[in-house]
């Protein structure tokens, strides 16, 4: 996958009712819009797509380090003790490590 937009990602007014999410650092992304929203929710779904990209690395980056915060390194949702790769079959956490996983592959 290709390096994104550099973040953070900021709302502003488009034209004719739009919202865009563009790049905080206009350079970066040559000023182009990344997302272009419309309707009657357009204002919550671009600071929407926007909160949840600027804090998607960070969120992602603490659950990993999480997964290993249990008692003697243990995975603290579930308790496995085998280096976090036999999780119980009903761990969420890794189950959302392996969503986050499977969608940065996209
Ligand atoms: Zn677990």
């Amino acid at each position: 996958m290709s390096d994104h937009t550099p973040l953070p990602w900021v709302v502003e007014p488009g034209p004719d009712g739009m919202v865009w999410v563009l790049s905080e650092d206009d350079e970066a992304n040559e000023g182009n819009v990344i997302a272009e929203t419309e309707g009657p929710d357009r204002v919550v779904n671009a600071a929407f797509i926007a909160r949840a990209c600027n804090l998607h690395e960070r969120m992602r980056d603490m659950l990993r380090r999480v997964e290993g915060l249990g008692p003697g390194g243990d995975c603290p949702v579930c308790g496995c003790t085998s280096g976090h790769q036999d999780h119980h079959s009903d761990c969420e956490l890794a189950a959302l490590l392996r969503d986050i996983d499977a969608a940065e592959k996209v």
